[in-house]
């Protein structure tokens, strides 16, 4: 299996620090407000990359932490006259059906940066004694000068980035230098430390879950792209300098970055959809499949009209599997299915190839698409189907789908009666009658149909059929 690392050009081997085991890591949420698609989109890929380690038989921890202590949660409290961990808790509660209703499952654990003030201090401490940080009259500043490798990650030279800063305190020794621990009068949110009452910064924050919870090195950080400068960038300088061990990350994984129409989501613009929008217009197996259907480091101009189309496509691949569940059962294989049995399997290995590739999706997609349309080939080639084709085909379906968190939910299945079997009998009839435009005899027995109350649906995948509600 390969994977791209954003250091690098080319996709590399993956292999993991500690045999089958994954330490991985993801950057989660500033809770003062509904999460957006674009989270979503970036939540998704991870839980997909999670899902599929696993699939391959790797033991994945996978550790996200909640950004409660920051100052948009700060100022968003005092907005609405409560306290800040009190906001942080209830768009974190917010957050979490997000994540459920999603489908995302594979996250081990959630570490909320307000709980590790110790664990912040103590590396601050570290740093300190190190030679990596200062203290001035506003705070405890990351020196990082003094770290060789600043800018690694992100490509970027120090000289080029001091021209653009304007400073906010000039006993800082370098205009990059970011704050690890900020000084605050004691009216304000925040707790004591070695250097007076404060608040830690965020860089400093989801180092210290890491260290506590896996240690120097992570095998995955992840995160969306635009986190790479200043936030990754500070997280490698502060743990490679605190541990003295490199790299921090064996792999640094990034998503791209969600627009709509053009335009990066904002507030001011209008243009904010939270993830509970898009899910009152689409189901959640939708949403995931329209991310993945992008690569997860390619960026993806999000539309209400590019969203509908997933849904079809979703609907097609579902169709498939209920004309497959649904044909009646065959004593045994006829040679067609074989074939379609081989196709089947070698479509199979060419999606698992491509998400050993990097991770995949629109490749792997493609492959579950072919697929669906060699299922509706046989059906529309042969009335009836064994069973251990139907079991086989559709077992294969929901093996694939798992990977991708789509194609879970219960395929409608017919139950046979032979009242059932004559419907599907007549269905069969009145498709033929379709085919060869006899339409004025196709509407009289779906309207014959309708006054028995057998409700007759045509769709792209073939006609459907249930009984009306009494
Ligand atoms: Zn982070």
């Amino acid at each position: 299996m390969k994977v791209l690392d954003s250091r690098r050009e080319e996709p590399e081997e993956f292999s993991p620090l500690h045999g089958n085991k994954v330490y991985m890591y993801v950057c989660g949420p500033t809770t003062y407000d509904y999460s957006h698609i674009g989270h979503a989109r970036t939540y998704v890929a991870y839980d997909v990359i999670a899902r599929y380690l696993r699939y391959k038989g790797y033991t994945v921890f996978f550790l996200m932490n909640i950004t409660d202590v920051d100052d948009k949660i700060i100022e968003r409290a005092a907005e609405e006259g409560v306290a800040p961990l009190q906001l942080a808790r209830r768009f974190e509660g917010y957050f979490m059906e997000d994540l459920r209703a999603l489908g995302i499952t594979s996250i081990n654990y959630f570490a909320r940066a307000s709980e590790y003030m110790s664990e912040i201090i103590h590396l601050i401490e570290a740093l300190l004694e190190k030679g990596y940080a200062y203290e001035t009259s506003s705070g405890v500043f990351y020196n990082v000068e003094r770290f060789q490798h600043y800018g690694e990650l992100s490509r970027r030279r120090l000289e080029e980035l001091k021209v653009h800063r304007v400073e906010p305190d000039p006993t800082k020794r370098h205009p990059v230098d970011f704050a690890l621990w900020k000084k605050r009068d004691t009216s304000e949110f925040g707790w004591d430390s070695p250097w007076g009452y404060g608040r830690p910064g965020w860089h400093v924050e989801d180092v210290a879950i890491i260290l506590s919870h896996v240690g120097a090195q992570l095998d995955i950080h992840g995160g969306a792209i635009e986190l790479v400068f200043p936030h990754h960038e500070a997280e490698v300088a502060l743990a490679e300098a605190a541990t003295g061990v490199r790299p921090f990350s064996k792999y640094w994984l990034h998503t791209g970055l969600l627009t709509v129409s053009g335009v990066k989501m904002s507030k001011s613009l209008g243009n904010f959809i939270t993830i509970r929008d898009a899910l009152q217009r689409v189901d959640a197996e939708t949403l995931r499949l329209y991310f993945l259907m992008s690569h997860y480091r390619s960026p993806i101009d999000f539309s209400w009209q590019k969203l509908g189309q997933a849904e079809a496509s979703l609907r097609y691949l579902y169709g498939a599997l209920e004309q497959l569940a649904g044909a009646p059962e065959a004593d045994k294989a006829s040679g067609g299915e074989v074939e379609i049995l081989t196709t089947v399997a070698k479509l199979r290995s060419c999606f698992l190839a491509a998400m050993d590739n990097d991770f995949n999706t629109p490749e792997a997609l493609a492959r579950l698409f072919e697929m669906a349309r060699e299922v509706s080939r046989l059906i529309s080639a042969q009335h009836s189907v064994s069973s251990e084709t139907k079991r086989q085909v559709l077992s294969t379906f929901r093996e694939l789908g798992g990977i991708l968190g789509i194609l879970q939910k219960e395929v409608e299945r017919p139950t046979k009666t032979p009242v059932n079997d004559l419907v599907q009998l007549i269905v069969e009839v009145r498709s033929e009658l379709r085919r060869n435009k006899q339409y004025e005899l196709a509407d009289r027995i779906r309207e014959g149909l309708g006054r028995l109350g057998i409700i007759l649906e045509d769709t792209d995948t073939g006609t459907k059929w249930r009984q009306a509600r009494i």
